[in-house]
């Protein structure tokens, strides 16, 4: 029988986070997430999704990345005719997609929801790679990371206080970070910025992988699910201008992002 996952959604965009942001990607977005952070802004993938082969995604993968392969291959031939009017001879390699540095476009990112709670992702990851892709994985880290493909970039969510979920943080993960993957902390309050700056300070987590900070975007009331955790009543809120501020003054070594999608479209738009 054919392995399958259940997807939310499957589109090409704009890589919004990360040391990627900015790059084409197309995002497989996996439905269901064992977490309620108090921020969740993709509350519809909880439930809602559509149960798919794994060669199915990839189809549609493919389908999604064929317009960079086709751009390249036009760049290409242009490249081969010139090559032969000088004489080169060169043997040229034909239909290799287009790369930034020797990540090759578009980036396909596996998201959620929760990736890892399907165990089919593992397999999708690794045969997504196979199929010569730059392969991301956003996970919350409650999850264990360790029998992911090696090829994969894994982004890391440690979740801070005002999450409502800090306890479900896995320590067992971070032995198996490595220098390819990502740590993310979403910022809200104060006490998370106290909270992310200790765990850098104890872990030597700048040691290990590049580490983003994100500011928690206010959630549009239809965005608002009524499953998701409080925001726990003793913290203090942090304005995005607070947090650049208290970065730069504690030269904390990390990389602000804000997420570039919410700033090019409607933050509640879906598919983007
Ligand atoms: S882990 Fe991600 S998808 Fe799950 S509740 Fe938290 S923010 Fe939402």
């Amino acid at each position: 029988m054919s392995e399958t996952l259940v997807v939310n959604e499957i589109y090409l965009s704009l890589q919004g986070e990360s040391t990627f942001a900015g790059l084409p990607c197309v995002f497989v977005r996996l439905t269901a997430c064992d977490l309620r952070c108090s921020y969740c802004d993709t509350a519809f993938a909880f439930t809602e999704g559509k149960k798919r082969t794994l060669e199915e995604i990839r189809v549609e993968v493919r389908r999604l990345a064929a317009a960079y392969s086709k751009t390249n291959v036009a760049a290409e031939v242009t490249r081969l005719a010139s090559n032969r009017e000088v004489g080169s001879g060169k043997q040229e390699q034909q239909n290799e997609p287009p790369h930034v540095g020797c990540y090759r476009l578009p980036l396909v990112e596996l998201t959620g929801g929760e990736p890892l709670l399907q165990k089919n992702s593992l397999l999708l990851m690794q045969q997504l790679c196979d199929d010569g892709f730059t392969v991301l994985l956003e996970t919350s880290g409650a999850h264990d990371i360790s029998h992911v493909d090696p090829r994969v970039r894994r982004i890391v969510d440690l979740k801070c206080p005002s999450s409502g979920e800090v306890e479900r943080n896995r320590p067992a993960n971070n032995p198996h970070l490595k220098a390819t993957d990502e740590i993310k902390f979403v910022l809200g309050t104060v006490e998370d910025y106290e909270w992310a700056k200790q765990q850098i300070t104890t872990h030597k987590l700048d040691a290990i992988c590049p580490l983003l900070m994100s500011w928690v975007h206010p959630l549009r009331p239809e965005q608002q699910h009524k499953s998701l955790k409080p925001v726990p009543t003793d913290q203090t809120p942090i304005t995005r201008q607070q947090l650049v501020e208290r970065i730069i003054a504690d030269a904390l070594p990390v990389r602000f992002q804000a997420q570039l999608h919410k700033i090019i479209w409607p933050p509640e738009q879906r598919g983007v």
